[in-house]
């Protein structure tokens, strides 16, 4: 999807830029509003309240008690559902998950199901169209109250013809064009980006990178993917390739990887190499999750293969770390909830390969989001595009 021209600020009315900045930021204060549109305390309370009247914002927390010198707590803004609904869709290797959000930063609905790695891409988008109207009329809602729509490919997606960009990587896509096609299903527009670069928006709204302003987030799942935020916002590269720490070369004695080099750290420390390891030992290991039970458990061979890949991993972030020097590293994905164990060796690692300062400044914590970080990013994407919605 081509990337569509950002109106002039100035022209928009003073509704809409309270709107748009109850959008990007979720439940707020008054004095927030006040400071993020550079409006008047006055304009922005009468934009308010008819928009309270109009149903488009609902305010909560008036009356709360706040602190020893008692007082009242501000009260908090947000957007309904009457101004609207932002759908997540998380393409997965083995899950398909739909998120239904209003503009307000709420989850209304969540579905999840397993898929075929594999399988169709057309069946794929058939399956997340008929689990995102099931969503919709369960809460009563229809197609025509969506904004916008967020989908999430694991693969890197060009954003300027919105093909994925590595069709080795996903071959049962290649030539597919997958936000064109969902949005043909559904009738509504779609972002579509890598579903790296949305589990890192996520973590960054309202996950582990929260308050931060320049972040790295790696998921370790079946492969290894990543993301960046710089200066608050996704940072996608001029091919939608950037954060792709997957493909660092850790090891050139190591084998070849999908994407046609030799050794890259998805080879060595991706969910799928280090299944193939233990199941040396332990045969009847078939997921990443089983090894990090093991791991978890004190079995030497899992808790090896875990530290071993903490190691890898911090190995190519250093060049990551010294490269945009971030504030926070957060890991994701099943690997991730390794916790400690995957992390020390991590650090230690980190602090071999960047430089002091950027060791110091860079935060490294698991992610806080789980399973459903890729499927939020894709609701995160839809309320931070720019003009992604014309108020009424
Ligand atoms: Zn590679």
């Amino acid at each position: 999807m081509p990337p569509r021209a950002r109106p002039d600020p100035a022209a928009r009315g003073t509704a809409q830029r309270v709107l748009e900045a109850l959008r990007h930021q979720g439940p707020t204060t008054r004095a927030d509003l006040v400071a993020r549109t550079g409006l008047s305390r006055a304009s922005v309370s009468a934009a308010l309240s008819d928009l309270l009247d109009r149903g488009f914002v609902v305010e909560t927390g008036e009356s709360a008690p706040v602190g020893p010198a008692g007082g009242r707590r501000p009260g908090v803004i947000r957007l309904g559902p009457r101004a609207g609904l932002a759908v997540g869709v998380d393409v997965g290797r083995r899950h398909l998950r739909a998120i239904v959000a209003d503009l307000g930063h709420e989850v209304l609905a969540e579905v999840a199901e397993p898929t075929d790695p594999g399988q169709d891409s057309g069946l794929v988008l058939d399956r997340a169209e008929r689990m995102v109207d099931q969503a919709l009329s369960g809460l009563g809602f229809r197609l025509r109250d969506v904004v916008g729509v967020g989908l999430g490919i694991p693969a890197p997606i060009d954003q300027s013809t919105g093909r994925i960009n590595a069709p080795s990587i996903l071959p049962e896509w290649a030539g597919v064009l997958p936000g064109s096609e969902l949005a043909a299903r559904l009738g509504r527009p779609v972002v579509v980006d890598n579903d790296a670069n949305l589990g890192a928006l996520a973590e960054f709204m309202w996950g582990a990178g929260r308050g931060s302003s320049t972040m790295a987030y790696v998921k370790v799942a079946t492969g290894i993917g990543g993301g960046l935020i710089i200066n608050g916002r996704l940072f996608r590269g001029a091919a939608g390739t950037s954060g792709e720490v997957g493909h660092v070369t850790v090891d050139e004695h190591a084998g070849v990887c999908r994407c046609g080099n030799r050794g890259c750290l998805d080879v060595v420390a991706g969910g799928n190499a280090l299944v193939a390891t233990v199941r040396r030992t332990h045969p009847g290991i078939t997921q990443l999750e089983e090894l990090v039970h093991g791991a978890r458990d004190g079995d030497p061979a899992c808790l090896r293969i875990v530290t071993d890949a903490g190691s890898h991993i911090g190995m190519a972030l250093g060049s990551l770390v010294n490269l945009i020097n971030p504030e926070r590293v957060v890991i994701g994905g099943d690997l991730g909830r390794a916790g400690e164990i995957l992390l020390e060796p991590m650090r230690l690692a980190l602090r071999r390969a960047a430089i002091a300062p950027a060791v110091t400044a860079a935060r490294v914590v698991v992610g806080e989001l789980g399973d459903r970080s890729e499927a939020l990013g894709a609701v995160a994407v839809v309320l931070r595009e720019p003009d992604m919605v014309s108020w009424p």
